[in-house]
């Protein structure tokens, strides 16, 4: 019988999710069907309950629902614990089981994809939410040199940073006013085409700017891309913390290149009357300069 997967957001129609499972199934063999389901705001516990009487097997979570799966999963991984955030649920005799892997899909992006090795490098990340929370600990332990985290509401990124210790120190998004090497934007601001009010000094040649947003330019990336940043978007996290889930639900890790690129080409495809164009100008990574 095929296994029945899901991804439960606020809003969530957006997501590509639905489609990123469906091309690992098909490379894999795996029997296994992945839909998109719209949760209500205050009604997640219910849909992921409902969800399971069904048959469901497993889910990833979206905006705004990480924290809230955390608290609803009976056991956690450590590195979820250590997050305080849950995007992958397993269920099965034993529960509710939660992880995220949000971390390792964005360092897999960074190091494997984008060649961007982190040991001895300044990182700033923007933001305090569920997605920031979930990546602290993998960033960390690629041992850089400084973590900065920088937050609209300061007070959410002091928590984390007492949370983390480690050398993790914060500031507000105008205090953080020198060059990074890579500069990470998790927070929410794309989804709105608003960008945070950076400092342009925290770019330069040899910056990378990340934006965990993906499917558009971002205000952000634009912004990094002026100032001399080398750009690069989420699509490539999105398609790695998902092949960490689906090993997790099949034991069975699929080969994300082929995804991402077949994602990338899409995307330009149907954005851009020009797309194929657009790709022979960019890495076929999506690194851009
Ligand atoms: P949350 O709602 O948990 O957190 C939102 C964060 O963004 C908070 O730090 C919030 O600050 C900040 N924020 C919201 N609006 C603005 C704004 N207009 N200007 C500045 N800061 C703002 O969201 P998530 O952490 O779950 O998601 C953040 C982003 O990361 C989303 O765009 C999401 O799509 C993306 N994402 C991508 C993934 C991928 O695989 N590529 C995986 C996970 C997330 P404050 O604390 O002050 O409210």
């Amino acid at each position: 019988m095929t296994d029945r997967y899901a991804v439960f957001g606020h809003p969530v129609a957006h997501s590509k999710s639905p489609l990123i499972h469906a091309a690992f199934a098909r490379q894999t063999g795996q029997d296994v069907s992945y839909e998109a389901i719209l949760a209500p705001l205050d009604g997640f516990a219910d849909s992921v309950a409902a969800f399971i009487a069904a048959g469901g097997r497993g889910a990833n979570v979206t905006v705004p629902f990480k924290e809230t799966a955390f608290k609803l999963a009976q056991r956690v991984s450590p590195r979820a614990e250590r997050a305080g955030a849950v995007n992958t649920l397993s269920f099965n005799s034993d529960g509710i089981l939660g992880d995220n892997t949000d971390g390792a899909g964005l360092v897999a992006d960074l190091t494997r994809n984008l060649h961007c090795a982190l040991g001895g490098k300044r990182i700033l990340l923007l933001g305090a939410g569920g997605a920031a929370r979930g990546v602290i600990e993998p960033l960390l332990d690629q041992q850089p040199s400084a973590l900065v985290i920088a937050n609209r509401t300061l007070s959410r990124a002091e928590e984390l940073a007492e949370r983390f210790g480690r050398g993790v120190s914060t500031a507000t998004f105008e205090a953080a006013d020198m060059p990074f090497d890579v500069v990470i934007n998790a927070t929410a601001s794309s989804l709105a085409g608003e960008l945070p009010p950076l400092s342009p000094r925290l770019f330069g040649a040899n910056t990378l700017a990340y934006d965990m947003m993906y499917g558009r330019d971002t205000p952000f990336l634009d912004f990094a891309r002026s100032h001399g940043g080398t750009t690069a978007d989420g699509l490539g996290m999105l398609v790695e913390q998902a092949a960490e889930a689906f090993y997790l639900w099949r034991g069975v890790r699929p080969d994300t290149a082929p995804v991402i690129a077949s994602l990338r080409q899409d995307r330009l495809e149907g954005e851009h009357p020009e797309g194929h164009k657009r790709l022979s100008a960019s890495s076929p990574r999506g690194l851009r300069t």
